[in-house]
């Protein structure tokens, strides 16, 4: 069905069983901003909307412009969106070990020989967004570290596992 434009910025998104419709604010570039639920009564053409908890979800009571069903909820909800930054180096830090942990884990046979397929190493975990260092020789081959584990590709999806021991008596400013 054609959205249908209902109120300031308002649009009936899909109708749903009989009168109950679902809203979604429509802000700029038209991303949804809001979302709720209203029951129309034909009859006296009155709307009703119906507000849920930006954190819980739950239907909130009261005043249109109320975004959380309680303080406890609106604490809750700030509290996060202020870790946010915190919460994101905690992730990051946390990849970066399950990189080296898995890394360390494969490469258990004599230096410079095992080899590993992309495959395996997503299988475990491993995330190819994060490592803390790459080294790129003359030659033109590029290490990628994970603290002091790293591989290198040596064909398409196969990687040779290396360990450089000496970054481990680096501070890491150097
Ligand atoms: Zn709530």
């Amino acid at each position: 069905m054609e959205a249908l434009t209902y109120g300031r910025g308002f649009r009936i998104h899909r109708l749903t069983e009989g009168t109950k419709v679902e809203c979604l604010a429509i802000g700029q570039r038209d991303r949804v901003v809001s979302h709720s639920t209203t029951n129309i009564t034909f009859g006296s053409m009155r709307a009703v909307e119906e507000k849920f908890c930006m954190e819980c979800g739950e239907s909130v009571k009261g005043r249109t412009d109320k975004k959380f069903c309680s303080d406890a909820c609106r604490n809750i909800y700030h509290y996060r969106s202020n870790n946010a930054p915190i919460n994101y180096v905690r992730n990051v830090v946390n990849a970066l070990k399950r990189n080296r942990r898995i890394l360390m884990e494969l490469n258990d046979g004599p230096e410079g020989t095992k080899k590993v397929h992309r495959d395996k190493l997503i299988q475990k975990g491993y995330s190819f967004m994060y490592h803390t260092n790459i080294y790129r020789t003359m030659k033109g081959n590029t290490y990628v570290f994970c603290f002091e584990h790293g591989y290198l590709e040596i064909s398409e999806n196969w990687y040779a596992l290396v360990r450089r021991d000496e970054y481990l008596e680096r501070a890491g400013d150097s």
